[in-house]
């Protein structure tokens, strides 16, 4: 019998997953496989590469516990590191495979990398990763609503994609692997994500989310569990079964599952987003055909960059950025607002630096999001600003955050090769 290509993506996980159930009922010998693509380590004109240490470590991890999980049941997880489209057609080549079975993906340079296997192999798709998938709701993704209130109000009554029961059982294949493989680092054990998701929904912290969720910092003041979800170790769609199984233990959570559910549809609706606008959420001007003066000011991108500003606030930040990898999502809105309108700096740099740095980078929330904030996206107030005093004010009032991450924090991110000095 003939094998087959399992193809990890965005989807590190052997449960709720519907390609690789798809691929286990062929009952052909499956091969698993995972590609480090070379292009994320290509340093750009800025100076940086697409994948920063916090992801990259973040990844290694995710891989290693997948791999063990595979080896639990005699199979293995072969990682290459190349390019998908030449990697995938020439393992299917060398191994006589007759299909290759994956998820799809959202953004173009993704679906480009399955037009372009589609041409060699018999690439099976599927939707997932999501709470309400294209194949799930009554509207076709290219004209999905263009503003989250109305995509949200199409599809919070809608029932969420059933979870997928998998079987663990698989019929490995046992061949010779023909291409070069890559050995992971040495990894210490990690916790499974879903342990963290029905820790944290049994915690107290959770309580408060709908609260706390606006924050710059605390104890557990967000869930924490975005770098799972973007690398879909964490299923999205659990954590939303989760939430509403939480919601009728305990009547009490109602405010903070309703809260949470919220950020799960944002998440869904900039997948849709991409999907009706392809590359423009790259363009410069976004989805609004309006040019705004934006500036490739390299000096002010550094400052912001550095924690280098006129505002304490934003310094802070980004600070905290550099030095952990993740911010609040309040960080976020307010830095992204502040280098695209206040300064003016070209809003696809703090983007593509956000896709360097952050843990839980992802691109349809990370290019969804800015788009937004720089007001060439989805918000209906283009040109909403902040004021950064109001914001000290109700968050910060004794200026603990401010002090904690001022000052000369050092960075343990010093980006390499750079073209731009920092
Ligand atoms: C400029 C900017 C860039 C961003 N870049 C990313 C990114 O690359 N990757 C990423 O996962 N999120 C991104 N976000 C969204 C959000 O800030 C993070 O998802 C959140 O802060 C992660 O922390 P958490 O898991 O504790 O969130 P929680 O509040 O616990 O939310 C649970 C989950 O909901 C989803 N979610 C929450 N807020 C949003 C949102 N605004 N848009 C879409 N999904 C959301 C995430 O998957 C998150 O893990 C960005 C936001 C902004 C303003």
């Amino acid at each position: 019998m003939k094998p087959i290509i399992y193809w990890f993506r965005n989807d590190l996980r052997l449960y709720d997953s519907i390609a690789l159930q798809k691929a286990s009922e062929t009952n052909q010998p499956i091969i698993f496989v995972y590609i480090i693509n070379s292009d994320w380590f290509k340093i750009s004109e800025l100076g940086f590469n697409r994948i920063g240490s916090f992801r990259l470590n973040q990844l290694y991890q995710s891989l290693h516990r997948l791999k063990s999980e595979l080896q639990s049941v005699s199979a293995n997880l072969h990682i290459f590191k190349g390019n998908p489209t030449a990697i995938i057609p020439e393992l299917a080549n060398k191994t006589d495979a007759s299909d290759v079975y994956a998820h799809h993906e959202y953004a173009p340079y993704e679906l480009e990398e399955e037009r372009i296997i589609n041409e060699n192999v018999n690439l099976q798709l599927y939707w997932g990763n999501m709470i309400y998938p294209p194949n799930h709701v009554p509207f076709s993704a290219d004209v999905s609503p263009y503003y989250y209130t109305k995509f949200m109000k199409k599809v919070i009554e809608l029932p969420p994609a059933p979870l997928i029961t998998n079987t663990k059982s698989f019929n490995t294949y046992q061949g010779v692997i023909p291409i070069e493989t890559l050995e992971l680092p040495l990894i210490k054990e990690t916790i499974s994500p879903v342990k963290l998701m029905t820790d944290y929904l049994q915690s107290d912290s959770f309580t408060n989310y709908h609260i706390s969720r606006e924050l710059f910092e605390g104890n557990h003041y967000s869930s924490f569990l975005s770098p799972y979800l973007a690398d879909g170790s964490l299923s999205a769609n659990l954590l939303y079964y989760e939430l509403n199984k939480r919601q009728k233990q305990n009547p009490d959570l109602e405010q903070s599952v309703e809260k949470m559910k919220l950020q799960l549809i944002w998440r869904d609706y900039y997948r849709f987003l991409f999907l009706r606008y392809d590359n423009k959420l790259f363009y410069r001007h976004g989805i609004r055909n309006k040019n705004r003066d934006r500036y490739d000011d390299s000096e002010a991108f550094n400052a912001w960059l550095n924690g280098k500003t006129d505002e304490p606030l934003i310094n802070a930040f980004m600070n905290e950025l550099r030095t952990t990898g993740f911010l609040s999502n309040r960080g976020r809105m307010l830095v992204s607002y502040y280098l695209s309108k206040v300064m003016q700096v070209n809003w696809l740099w703090g983007a593509e630096w956000f896709e360097h740095i952050l843990i839980d980078y992802e691109v349809c929330n990370n290019y969804g999001n800015w788009a937004y904030q720089a007001g060439v996206g989805t918000d209906s107030r283009f040109n909403r600003s902040f004021n950064l005093a109001k914001q000290v004010e109700k968050f910060d009032p004794n200026k603990r955050y401010i002090a904690k991450w001022s000052g000369d924090t050092k960075t343990k991110q010093n980006p390499v090769n750079l073209k731009i000095q920092f």
